[in-house]
């Protein structure tokens, strides 16, 4: 799981903190290099480090830290929560639409896990929430891609819209009807991905946008590609607008640089987590527990 070697490096300065008993400013500043340095190697984004660790040193140096009976404890609680704030505050939720169905559109590259994720996700409202979803096969530019959404659908016994090889715009639109028809109150759709961003690709989920007006349109992106995730996140978000992100493959992500920078760059949160191949493998994101994780 993603985090290892940057949760260690940052328990490992605090150690040196908490060693210290009173704190001098200079103590936390070195502290706070060593912070910085894990980021970096986390691969988190250059400016995210220094914003993060600028606000932190300014809140941790003030007097009344410094001078408090346990300035160690009160500079791992700073970390902690700009930590958390730097991943989004809170856990958010996916848009539910009061006029049900409601539409999930899920996009990404091809190979991010945006077919299995999608499933996953449906599972979950199915499990947790006692939804009826419904998944829609709307890539059909790889047949196996339409067997591969039967398949998952098959083991979770969520039922699988599709017209073959047909208009993508069409299909989720038929797909959404047959929804409404039939009393699912989820819809997910299963969209083509590309191997990079191109306008062909955009224009179509454009037009899918336009037709059936999703409630969310969740982003797949791969955490161990870690960097390429960001930016794929904000070109997805130039182009169509997303309004969260499901960060899959976590579970092979020893760095964790792609989780702690996506919010901060994009304005967008993630939402939910993928780890691991399991279709049971996917979880809401919490920042603050995940903060917590990090610093051990
Ligand atoms: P798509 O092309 O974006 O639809 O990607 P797929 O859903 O086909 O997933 C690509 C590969 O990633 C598959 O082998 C999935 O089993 C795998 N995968 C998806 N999510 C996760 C995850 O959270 N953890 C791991 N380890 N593998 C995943």
């Amino acid at each position: 799981m993603a985090f290892e070697g940057l949760s260690e490096k940052i328990t490992s300065a605090f150690k040196k903190l908490k060693s210290r008993g009173r704190l001098s400013e200079a103590d936390v500043k070195s502290a706070m290099r060593e912070i910085k340095l894990a980021l970096l190697e986390a691969d988190v984004n250059f400016k995210v480090v220094k914003d993060f660790t600028k606000t932190v040193t300014e809140r941790a140096t003030g007097a009344e830290i410094l001078e408090s009976l346990s300035p160690a404890q009160q500079v791992i609680k700073i970390v902690n929560e700009e930590l958390t704030k730097l991943m989004g505050g809170s856990n958010a939720k996916i848009n539910i639409s009061p006029n049900p169905p409601t539409v999930v559109m899920m996009v990404g590259l091809q190979g991010a896990g945006k077919t299995t994720n999608g499933a996953k996700l449906a599972g979950l409202f199915k499990k947790q929430q006692q939804k009826r979803p419904l998944l829609v096969a709307c890539d059909v530019y790889r047949p196996a891609a339409i067997d591969q959404l039967k398949v998952v659908g098959e083991k979770l016994d969520i039922p699988v819209f599709e017209m073959g090889q047909g208009d993508p715009v069409e299909i989720a639109k038929a797909g959404v009807d047959y929804a409404k028809k039939n009393a699912y109150d989820m819809v997910f759709l299963d969209t083509a991905g590309r191997l990079h961003i191109d306008e062909a690709l955009m224009d179509e989920l454009k037009n899918i946008k336009a037709e059936v007006q999703p409630s969310e349109i969740m982003l797949v992106v791969d955490a161990m590609t870690g960097q390429d995730a960001v930016n794929v996140a904000t070109a997805f978000d130039d182009a169509l607008g997303i309004d969260g992100i499901l960060m899959a493959k976590m579970d092979g992500d020893a760095r964790g640089g792609a989780a702690l920078s996506t919010k901060a760059v994009t304005g967008k949160p993630i939402k939910f987590i993928g780890t691991g191949e399991k279709l049971a493998d996917i979880e809401p994101f919490h920042p603050d527990r995940m903060a917590s994780r990090i610093l051990g």
